[in-house]
């Protein structure tokens, strides 16, 4: 099956994008302001996770011009619930879309906000996997590892943070009920060298760790790949132990609807 995989720059020290960009944290572009969700755990406003545009084989919204945005509560809510409003996946058309960049609810504050990450390129894969052995990893009522599935095609799905394909589940399957998976995100992010950044190194036992200063209360950290010079690993969204979420839509031609959920290990 085919899939697409991100090269990401982090734009935290890049001026706006001029234009809707797909895009990991930061500020939306194009959501009026009346739309910015809010948890119905806390109350607060929630903090963009990702936003990305319609595109016929990478992500159906079920129209040309549609946009999708996931957000999720910055505090100790059950953000890894697809139900529970602790997130939200919001799928607008192209008319319900305003100019710009969606201006901060007053009481969000830039430490609420996941680092702002661009997607400078989508890189287009095939895993191998036949389109209909799918089932097997997004059925609830499937299991892939008490199936047919032989061993060779249970791995072929890569883990990774990407869209299409089926989702390589940490737990269970968990395919909300009447929605298709459009994605998943790896709570660490493997970035470009992120340039105009200060970034400071210490090693805490024999490992690498560096931190980034944004301007927020806490700094971002930040991991250089060992396998490829100018590749890090930034610490991107709190999925719980080494978590990953996974991005389910349901494209409707008119009422299009989303899904977001989360596992951990
Ligand atoms: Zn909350």
């Amino acid at each position: 099956m085919r899939y697409w995989k991100p090269e990401l720059i982090f734009a935290e020290f890049m001026g706006p994008p001029g234009q809707f960009v797909d895009q990991f944290g930061g500020i939306p572009w194009g959501l009026p302001e009346d739309k910015w969700p809010t948890c119905s755990g806390c109350e607060a406003p929630m903090s963009l996770l990702a936003q990305f545009a319609h595109h016929s084989d990478r992500l159906d919204l079920g129209k040309d011009g549609r946009v999708l945005y996931v957000f999720i509560c910055g505090d100790d809510c059950e953000t890894w619930d697809p139900e529970c409003g602790a997130n939200k996946v919001l799928i607008l058309d192209d008319a319900e879309m305003k100019p710009g960049r969606t201006p901060l609810p007053p009481d969000l504050t830039p430490d609420h906000l996941l680092p702002e990450c661009r997607i400078t390129c989508w890189t287009a894969k095939d895993d191998g996997l036949s389109e209909e052995l799918a089932p097997w990893f997004v059925s609830p009522d499937m299991d892939p590892s008490h199936s047919g599935l032989s061993e060779e095609d249970r791995v072929k799905p890569e883990y990774c943070t990407r869209l299409g394909s089926v989702p390589t589940w940490i737990q269970h399957i968990e395919t909300p009920d009447g929605f298709r998976f459009a994605g998943q995100i790896v709570y660490c992010l493997e970035i470009h060298d992120p340039i105009h950044a200060k970034i400071s190194c210490r090693e805490v036992n024999g490992k690498t760790t560096c931190e980034i200063h944004t301007g927020r209360t806490h700094p971002l950290y930040i991991y250089p790949a060992t396998d490829e010079k100018g590749k890090w690993f930034l610490e991107f969204a709190d999925f719980g132990d080494c978590g990953m979420g996974y991005l389910f839509v349901d494209p409707d031609p008119v009422r299009p609807d989303g899904r977001f959920l989360w596992q951990c290990y």
